[in-house]
């Protein structure tokens, strides 16, 4: 074993036992994401360093210490992107999309953060992210998170997460409170960790986001950037909430919700779990009124989540789900023959029937083994018999329903929906 080469640590192969399951997630996600009329946009895995370190922030986690990044052959310094908002800004910039429109826009993929690997943290993981631009008022905000409640909703999770949102009002508010939170925790200096001091100096608010136990209480007791609020923030938040109420979404405010990124203002919010210890955030998001101009644009107002797919699938823990529906089976030397043109037949008359010709010669019982291993709905017998009569016999796997044999011809109309 010493001399082969494996995966990167916390960069994790997605085997045909999963695969399943991603791309059933992942169609279900699609199928909601398209009610809302949001788009989907690709951008590459690799960005400018500059992009992130620009969008994210110096003093954030993801710049400080969890970028790849390196100098390619030309010297230019380039990263694994880390997440998607920045690359889906600057290509909106770059292609004119922000312009005099009010793009909706999704993508979905691999992302890339130097962590300590553990369950629910990975150095490649996937997210799906949603990014609407060019509408600043607080319905926007309601839709997506509405959104982001039906996907959980729709997945039937919806008694594993809540949801949490806070303001974090306007920069010129927030300046101000960073200095009523700097004075605070200068005066209970000693009870702060290492991370946390050097926080003091550079990015206060994220010592409202540490995750250090032995802070629940400075934190708690913490001046809140929600009594900070300049009126056009309190009215936006005020509005906010009233559109959920409305639309009856449960939501918790925690003003400790500040999020790891510099750009936010405004509405932040987070879909939390307890079940997944200190991997706890699903899906995190908010407003981003002053990217797009940072980024060269003209100024458009925005808003955005990324939702983490592995911790999504964690939460759901469902079954594998099979990836056949029908499991042929052969008995006889003119069926062997036939098979594989009757299988034609059958994947033409039902396009959707993810039916499995093993190509066996083995015995009649061994296959029927197989076929109940397989995990497939039904197994279809074509007999010699059934070659000259145009004949297969369906057995049902997962029921008691009695077996039948019927003309080919009627397969499609016995296997009504899905499968035609
Ligand atoms: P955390 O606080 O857990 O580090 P984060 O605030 O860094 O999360 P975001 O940058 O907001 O996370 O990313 C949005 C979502 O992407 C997270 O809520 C999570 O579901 C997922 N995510 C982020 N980092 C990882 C990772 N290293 N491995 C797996 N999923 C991740
Ligand atoms: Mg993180």
């Amino acid at each position: 074993m010493s001399n082969t080469i494996q995966a990167i640590r916390g960069m994790n192969d997605i085997l045909p036992t999963d695969s399943a399951q991603w791309q059933q997630l992942e169609s279900t996600l699609k199928t909601i994401i398209g009610s809302y009329g949001y788009q989907e946009i690709r951008f590459p895995a690799l960005e400018k360093t500059q992009l992130f370190k620009r969008t994210i922030g110096d003093v954030t986690d993801i710049v400080e210490k969890e970028m790849y990044s390196f100098d390619d052959k030309n010297g230019d310094n380039l990263s694994l992107r880390p997440e998607g908002t920045a690359s889906c800004v600057r290509a909106g910039i770059e292609h004119g999309l922000l312009y005099n429109q009010t793009p909706k826009l999704w993508y979905m993929g691999p992302f890339y953060r130097h962590e300590r690997p553990q369950k629910g943290r990975y150095r490649q993981f996937h997210q799906l992210g949603l990014e609407a631009f060019g509408i600043s008022t607080p319905n926007l905000d309601a839709e997506l998170i509405a959104l982001s409640a039906r996907i959980f909703n729709e997945l039937n999770l919806t008694d594993k997460v809540s949801l949490e949102i806070n303001s974090i009002g306007s920069s010129k508010s927030r300046a101000q409170y960073r200095e009523v939170l700097v004075t605070y925790f200068n005066q209970h200096k000693d009870q702060l960790d290492e991370d946390s001091l050097r926080r003091l100096g550079t990015n206060p608010m994220r010592i409202l986001d540490s995750k250090n136990p032995a802070l629940k209480d400075i934190i708690a007791t913490a001046p809140k950037m929600l009594d900070h609020l300049d009126d056009a923030s309190q009215q936006h938040f005020d509005d906010l909430l009233a559109q959920l109420d409305r639309i009856c979404i449960n939501y918790q405010v925690n003003p400790s919700i500040v999020r790891g990124l510099d750009y936010y203002n405004d509405t932040v919010f987070e879909w939390t779990t307890k079940e997944l210890g200190a991997q706890g955030t699903i899906c995190a998001g908010g407003r981003y009124n002053s990217l797009v101009e940072q980024l060269g644009g003209k100024a458009t107002p925005a808003i955005g989540f990324a939702l983490g797919i592995e911790r999504l699938l964690l939460l759901m823990q469902t079954k594998t789900t099979p990836a056949i529906d029908a499991y042929l089976i052969v008995n006889g030397e003119k069926a062997q023959q036939e098979a594989l043109n009757i299988a034609e037949q059958i994947r033409s008359a039902m396009p959707q029937l993810r039916l499995l010709n093993p190509c066996s010669t083995a015995s009649v019982k061994n296959q029927f083994k197989k076929a109940d291993k397989s995990g497939a709905q039904y197994a279809f017998t074509l007999s010699d018999e059934g070659v000259t009569n145009g004949t297969v016999t369906v057995k049902y796997l997962r029921d008691a329903a009695p077996q039948v044999t019927i003309n080919l011809t009627e397969l499609a109309s016995l296997l009504t929906i899905p499968f035609n």
